[in-house]
């Protein structure tokens, strides 16, 4: 119970990563505001299954992460149930994958958008009142992507580098205030957002990855629940990367 009597945010957590991220936060004792953009179902099965923990807390928060509006409506709803917000994951994401010549701005914006903007939009909601408190853990979801680049996708390597540069700044401008701002990389995870890769696709990463596996959304979850831990109250600005050695 390492977080307990702490309340986290997870953006995207009805699912894949998210999902994991949230129900490991709960395990760890946090009260966990779950935010989804349209599947309430999935949404409600992750709080289910955080009451079946027993003694923990959780509850759904619609809200699109790329439309301020929404996410300051997401504000005050989470306020109102949990009064305060410690931890913050900037987990939603989407990838529209085209090469560079067959992509239009649209592609290009949807993905930034959500991404990088959702990550502005919600960092900005929280963090005033983290730094007046003077604790916070704001953790971003990168990937190896945005440290290595990928062909096809140019809108989510640049979304997930501008990440890291994102959480370095942050990192700066509120270590003073004991708000730690990190990120975690990911590798190749096997979730919803990697199904559509085409067999011999993952078999070439496959080949590339030391640890001859794909990771798990699990494998994540717990770089985040140390990030979010009292225990890294010295770590800030670091990005921990969980790949089974694909990017060293
Ligand atoms: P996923 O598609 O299963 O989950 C993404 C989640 O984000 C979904 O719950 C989705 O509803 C939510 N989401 C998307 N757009 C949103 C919006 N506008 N507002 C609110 N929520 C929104 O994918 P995943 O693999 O679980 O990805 C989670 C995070 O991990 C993403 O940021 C992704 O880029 C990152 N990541 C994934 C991998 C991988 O291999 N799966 C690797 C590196 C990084």
């Amino acid at each position: 119970m390492r977080l307990k009597g702490r309340v986290a945010v997870v953006t995207g957590g009805s699912r894949g990563i998210g999902r994991a991220i949230a129900l490991a936060l709960a395990e760890e004792g946090a009260a966990v505001a779950i935010n989804y953009q349209r599947n309430e179902a999935s949404a409600k099965e992750v709080v289910q299954e955080i009451e079946r923990m027993g003694g923990r807390s959780g509850d759904i928060f619609q809200a699109d992460v790329s439309d301020p509006a929404q996410v300051l409506r997401m504000r005050g709803a989470i306020l109102q149930r949990f009064e305060r917000v410690d931890i913050l994951v900037n987990n939603a994401g989407i990838n529209r994958d085209k090469s560079f010549i067959n992509m239009d701005y649209e592609t290009w914006k949807a993905v930034v958008s959500v991404d990088l903007d959702g990550a502005f939009h919600c960092t900005k909601a929280f963090v005033v009142a983290m730094k007046a408190r003077g604790y916070g853990r704001i953790i971003n979801i990168s990937s190896v992507v945005g440290q290595t680049g990928n062909f096809g996708q140019a809108n989510y390597a640049a979304a997930k580098a501008a990440l890291l540069g994102l959480t370095k700044t942050l990192a700066k401008e509120f270590a003073p205030k004991g708000v730690t701002v990190n990120a975690v990389a990911p590798g190749f995870i096997e979730t919803e957002m990697v199904t559509g890769t085409p067999d011999e696709v993952k078999e070439k990463v496959l080949a590339q990855i030391p640890m001859h596996r794909f990771g798990k959304p699990e494998d994540v979850a717990k770089a985040v629940v140390f990030l979010a831990s009292d225990e890294t109250s010295y770590i800030t600005g670091h990005v921990l990367n969980v790949n089974g050695g694909l990017y060293v």
